[in-house]
C-alpha cells in the first residue's frame, strides 16, 4: 500500500497523511506512536500473512517512539530495533512496562503485581537468579516489577529472565515441536512381524534442548534420541503401548505445570501377529517352499515320486482369518507365486491334490 506523505502526525493540526494513519502523541503521551487504522493494517496482514504471529508496523519517521498493543509498533528512529523488541515484549508475550508507564497502564502481568508475597508471586521460581526480585515502583510502591535492569524498563539489556520465560512460553503456544512422526497411522494397531522402527522429527532451538522419553507400557526404553526400533522376539503377545514424550528442557523455563503442559505424547499400539490355532503340517514328503519370509516370489517345489501324479495340485493362499488371496492349479514340480500384491504380514499356503495335503505358514515382507 502507498501513503500520500512520509512520517507521522506530531500532532492533531499535522497535516502528513498516511495509509494507516500512524500519529505520536496518542492519549497524550508524545512518544506513543500508533497506527490509527488498525483496521487497515490487519486487512493487509490477511491478504499477504494471513497466518501470521506477530506483525511489525515500521513507521518511516525518524522521531523516537513506539507501541504496543497486537501490532508492535516503532519507528526508525536510531534505537528502532531495541525499541521494535520491547514492543514485541508487549504484543507477542504481553508483558508490561518495567518503568512507570501511569496507572491507567498498571495491571497482574507476568512481570507487573501487587503481590509481595515471595512464596506466591508469579515470578516466585527466579527469586535470587540474576538480580530478580520484588522491587516497588517508587511511583506507585504497591505495584512490583521483577528486575531493575530489564528491556522492558530501559533499551539495550537482555530481557529479564522472568519475562524471557513469558517469551518462550508463548513461542511454546506457537510451536508443536513435533513435525512428522512414522509409522503415523497412530490410530490404529500395528503390526509387528521382525521390528518396526519409529522415529519423529522435531524442531527446536539451537542448542537443541529438546528432549525424548520413549516408554513401552510406562516403562522407559530409551531417552534423548528420536528413534527407536522395536524388535518383536522382546515383547510379549499381548497389546503393547509404545509412548514417545517431547518436552523443550530449556532453562528459560522453571514453570513446571507449563512444562507438562506443552509436553507432546505421541502414541503407537503394537501387537505380534495373531496366529490361528492351526499347527502347520505336511504330507507331501519332497515339498520346499522359498524364501520365507518372502517379499516378491514364493517358489513351492515337490520332488520326487509326488510329481508323478496325474491331476495337477491345488495351491491356494489363505489370510489369517481363512479368505482365499490366491488360487492356482500346479502341473509341473515348481510353481511360482506371485507375493507382490499381497500385503505384509502371516498367511497360510495350502496345498492339496486327491491323497495329500499341507499347511504351512508363509510370511509377506
Ligand atoms: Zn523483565
Amino acid at each position: 500500500v502507498v501513503s500520500r506523505d512520509s512520517g507521522a502526525k506530531k500532532d492533531t493540526s499535522d497535516k502528513i497523511q498516511t495509509y494507516f494513519e500512524s500519529a505520536y502523541n496518542f492519549a497524550g503521551i508524545e512518544r506513543l506512536l500508533v497506527a490509527g487504522r488498525l483496521d487497515r493494517a490487519f486487512d493487509v496482514l490477511l491478504e499477504f500473512s494471513p497466518l501470521f504471529d506477530q506483525a511489525v508496523l515500521i513507521v518511516n519517521d525518524a522521531k523516537y517512539g513506539g507501541s504496543g498493543g497486537w501490532l508492535a509498533t516503532t519507528s526508525v528512529h536510531v534505537n528502532a530495533p531495541e525499541i521494535a523488541l520491547h514492543e514485541i515484549g508487549h504484543s507477542f508475550a504481553g508483558l508490561a512496562d518495567e518503568y512507570w508507564a501511569g496507572e491507567q497502564f498498571a495491571s497482574e502481568r507476568p512481570n507487573m503485581t501487587r503481590e509481595r508475597d515471595p512464596d506466591r508471586i508469579v515470578w516466585k521460581n527466579w527469586l535470587g537468579y540474576k538480580d530478580v526480585d520484588i522491587y516497588p515502583h517508587s511511583e506507585d510502591p504497591t505495584w512490583f516489577r521483577p528486575h531493575q535492569n530489564c528491556k522492558m524498563r530501559v533499551l539495550n539489556p537482555e530481557f529479564c529472565p522472568v519475562c524471557t520465560e513469558t517469551i518462550v512460553k508463548r513461542i511454546h503456544a506457537l510451536i508443536n515441536p513435533v513435525t512428522s512422526h512414522r509409522p503415523d497411522s497412530s490410530d490404529m494397531v500395528l503390526t509387528i512381524i521382525d521390528s518396526i522402527a519409529f522415529a519423529v522429527e522435531v524442531v527446536g532451538p539451537t542448542p537443541n534442548t529438546i528432549h525424548s522419553i520413549w516408554k513401552i507400557n510406562d516403562q522407559m526404553v530409551s531417552r534423548n534420541v528420536f528413534d527407536f526400533t522395536l524388535v518383536a522376539g522382546e515383547i510379549n503377545d499381548d497389546l503393547q503401548d509404545i509412548d514417545l514424550s517431547i518436552v523443550d528442557t530449556t532453562l528459560f523455563i522453571r514453570d513446571t505445570v507449563h512444562q507438562k503442559m506443552q509436553t507432546v505424547v505421541v502414541s503407537w499400539q503394537v501387537q505380534k501377529e495373531q496366529f490361528t490355532a492351526i499347527n502347520d503340517f505336511n504330507e507331501f514328503k519332497g515339498l520346499r517352499i522359498y524364501p520365507n519370509p518372502a517379499s516378491e516370489r514364493l517358489i513351492v517345489e515337490i520332488e520326487g515320486d509326488e510329481t508323478n501324479s496325474t491331476s495337477p495340485k491345488r495351491i491356494e493362499v489363505l489370510g489369517i482369518r481363512g479368505q482365499r488371496v490366491y488360487n492356482a492349479k500346479m502341473w509341473q514340480n515348481q510353481h511360482v507365486i506371485d507375493m507382490g500384491k499381497l500385503k505384509g504380514g502371516s498367511y497360510l499356503l495350502r496345498i492339496s491334490d486327491d491323497d495329500k495335503s499341507s499347511l504351512l505358514t508363509i510370511i509377506k515382507q
